[in-house]
């Protein structure tokens, strides 16, 4: 497989590259040059498939020219070793289950997939790795997770001081070892930004082989099209294959990474019908699919704080699978936004009618499913609960009036002492990484 920059400018590269890049030299994004097609054949057959074989088939596609057969499945065996489950909580409305991982967010397998083969395949292990990654919520927890104690690499996350849960900041500055966090005075977006100018740095990377572990690194975003993938064999291990190709999968969505992974996937021949975008007020899509101009602004907080994206990088993604056709894109893509009022009744209504207890992210997603069953009565609606609601306490609380009790380890978790370095400059960033 070899992957172009959406940018046009630079050369296309293999997977290696492409994993160690993160970022295009144009500052582009990298996609697949060439997308592989599965039959119907193997569509209908997934019930009878082993969730391992499944993963196996689809992901050497995309790597199969740097990492063996023997390879590959021994990263899918670490990286799917918890389940995914898909439940039906009411009459043609599935939640699947992403966060039963090590982290409780559904990021753990691309952070998991990642980080194995960025050990797999670390050209020089002398060559100090460095793994910068910004982080709106989970994305840090994950990766700290993906990567603690692995040598030969360093983590440097960087998270916006007092915008992340309580729980999400304990998974990222608690572990030490060979993870850093940075705890910087502004935004997502400005994380984000710093991360950016770091990669085109010359001077820092004639110090540190870097590379990225957000949700642009290609090595976190293709797996993610597994979810999709094993959801629809669960769902046809009940249902048919003919009513998975009324699928609905409603997302709730930040930075478009997972959502685009699934549209990737339908792309490949996977059965569905359309795709959802839920989200919060952080609306650039919901706004630019309903006519209006593509218009990134700088983010708000909400509830939904993994989500508090103002300027989406994987959308440029989901605009490639549909060749820059608003109006066909619309065809498979719809997208609303949702208040934190509505975040809250939907969490209630969740425990209410189906004693479900959903996150704040989720909760939006059962609002797009549902708003997507009302335009198409009678379709099959699968939303995802991208997160345990115990990483969100104090919203739980508010919503529901209660807090879900911490297990005994993450009480452990929160009774650890936090490590972080306060930046609030692109300067300070890089003076720490090259001490
Ligand atoms: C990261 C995250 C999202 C957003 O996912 P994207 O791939 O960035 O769209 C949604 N919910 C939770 C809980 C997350 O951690």
């Amino acid at each position: 497989m070899q992957y172009n920059s959406l940018n046009k400018q630079s050369l296309a590269v293999g997977f290696q590259e492409a994993l160690f890049r993160g970022l295009a030299p144009d500052k582009g994004l990298y996609f697949p040059g060439n997308l592989p097609h599965f039959s119907e054949d193997f569509w209908r057959s997934l019930p009878e498939q082993d969730p391992q074989d499944i993963a196996f088939q689809v992901m050497k596609n995309f790597v199969q020219e740097d990492l063996s057969g023997e390879q590959l499945r021994a990263i899918l065996a670490e990286v799917l070793h918890f389940d995914l489950p898909l439940k039906e909580i009411d009459k043609d409305l599935f939640v699947l289950e992403l966060f039963h991982g090590p982290t409780l967010a559904f990021k753990d397998v691309g952070a998991l997939f990642m980080a194995r083969c960025l050990s797999a395949l670390t050209p020089n292990p002398d060559n100090r790795l460095t793994i910068l990654v910004a982080t709106s919520g989970d994305t840090g927890g994950a990766v700290a997770n993906g990567f603690l104690g692995v040598p030969g690499v360093e983590v440097v996350i960087l998270y916006p001081s007092g915008k992340v849960s309580t729980l999400q900041e304990q998974q990222l500055t608690t572990l030490g070892q060979n993870i850093t966090a940075l705890e910087v005075q502004g935004s997502f977006d400005d994380c984000q930004r710093m991360v950016k100018t770091a990669f085109l740095d010359e001077e820092i990377k004639s110090q540190r082989l870097l590379s990225s572990a957000n949700s642009i690194n290609v090595g976190r975003w293709l797996p993610q099209m597994l979810y999709y993938i094993l959801a629809v064999a669960q769902f046809q291990k009940k249902h048919s294959f003919e009513k998975a190709q009324e699928l609905i999968f409603s997302v709730p969505s930040g930075n478009y990474g997972n959502i685009c992974a699934g549209m990737l996937a339908h792309r490949m021949g996977m059965p569905a019908r359309h795709f959802v975008a839920a989200t919060n007020a952080n609306d650039v899509v919901p706004r630019y699919l309903s006519g209006e101009e593509y218009q990134p602004k700088a983010s708000v907080q909400t509830y939904s704080n993994a989500m508090d994206v103002g300027d989406p990088s994987n959308f440029i993604r989901i605009e490639e699978l549909w060749g820059y056709e608003r109006n066909e894109l619309s065809q498979k893509l719809s997208s609303y936004a949702y208040s934190d009022a509505q975040t809250l009744a939907a969490m209630q209504h969740l425990h209410k009618e189906f004693n479900y207890l959903a996150d704040p992210h989720g909760a939006i997603g059962y609002l797009g499913a549902r708003k997507q069953q009302r335009k198409t009565p009678g379709k099959p609606a699968v939303f995802i609960e991208t997160a345990h609601a115990v990483k969100f306490l104090p919203v739980v609380k508010k919503a529901l009036g209660f807090e879900p009790e911490l297990s005994p380890a993450l009480q452990d978790l929160m009774a650890r002492p936090k490590v972080s370095t306060e930046i609030s400059t692109y300067e300070e960033l890089k003076a720490l990484l090259l001490a």
